[in-house]
């Protein structure tokens, strides 16, 4: 499915989401334009990861609509194998890479990189070889290809979990604080793999802790808190004069 140039690549009108009587998600709006970057900034518990899963169907939100590229991603007309099959052609366009990197083990680098294409593109050994030796040159880690996951240091790991993700070729890229885990010396050579991508305009979400990298990285910038957008502006003005209180005092807090 092809769209427009001015289509919002990922598109979330009042989005709603609870886990029992606790509302996590208040109502979210967000457009993120193709090949633009936005960090997703806030206190812990505020919804970021919430949000993240939700856009990736992860999570079923209780109102409001999700599109991706003009897609609608919450299905809750579609049940059973429809919506099983919905949700594979949704996450096949959203590489998501989480805090802690979750390779297979038993899987060399390649392998794991290779898997997804193999099972759910169908894609040959000699063309997944190719594809995965690509995406490893891309992140650093080509000389790795044959090694275990356990033979690696934390950043190289979360490299070849980029390199995963970006195995389905997806349109969007959603990163929810991948640096987090990693011993500070080890921050630095993941963020350069995510300045790599933005500049060759992946779309991406990025929630982070690291207000340096959210700046110099993102075109747009959001601080949430208790479930809300409080405010969202450019990385500039965000970081430097915040409109609103409660960004000031956070932003004492974490700069
Ligand atoms: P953040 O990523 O900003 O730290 P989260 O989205 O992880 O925030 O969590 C937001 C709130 O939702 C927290 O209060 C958290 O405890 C709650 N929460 C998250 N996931 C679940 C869940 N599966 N069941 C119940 N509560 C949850
Ligand atoms: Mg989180």
């Amino acid at each position: 499915m092809t769209h427009a140039k001015d289509t919002p690549m990922v598109e979330l009108k009042g989005v709603k989401k609870r886990f029992g009587d606790l509302e996590v998600l208040k109502g979210i709006d967000l457009k993120v334009e193709r090949g633009k970057i936005i960090s997703i900034i806030g206190p812990s518990g505020s919804g970021k990861s919430t949000l993240l899963r939700s856009i990736n169907n992860l999570e079923v939100i209780d109102e409001g609509s999700i599109l991706l590229d003009g897609m609608q991603v919450n299905r809750p007309d579609l049940k059973g194998l429809a919506f099983e099959r919905h949700i594979n052609h949704i996450r096949q366009n959203m590489g998501m890479v989480f805090q802690h990197f979750n390779l297979f083990p038993h899987l060399s680098t390649l392998e794991n990189v290779t898997l997804a294409p193999r099972k759910l593109k169908g894609m040959d050994a000699k063309s997944a070889r190719e594809l995965g030796m690509e995406l490893l040159e891309r992140v650093g880690l080509a000389d790795k290809a044959s090694v275990y996951p356990s033979a690696l240091s934390g950043g190289q790991k979360q490299r070849v979990a980029i390199a995963r993700a970006l195995a389905m070729r997806p349109k969007v890229m959603l990163f929810d604080e991948a640096t987090s885990a990693l011993d500070p010396e080890l921050v630095e050579e993941v963020n350069q793999v995510m300045k790599g991508l933005a500049e060759e305009h992946m779309t991406m979400l990025i929630v982070t802790h690291e207000m340096g990298f959210a700046r110099d990285v993102s075109d747009w910038a959001m601080f949430m808190d208790g479930g809300v957008v409080v405010e969202s502006n450019t990385p500039d003005h965000l970081f430097s004069h915040p409109d609103e209180e409660r960004t000031r005092n956070f932003l004492r807090k974490h700069l």
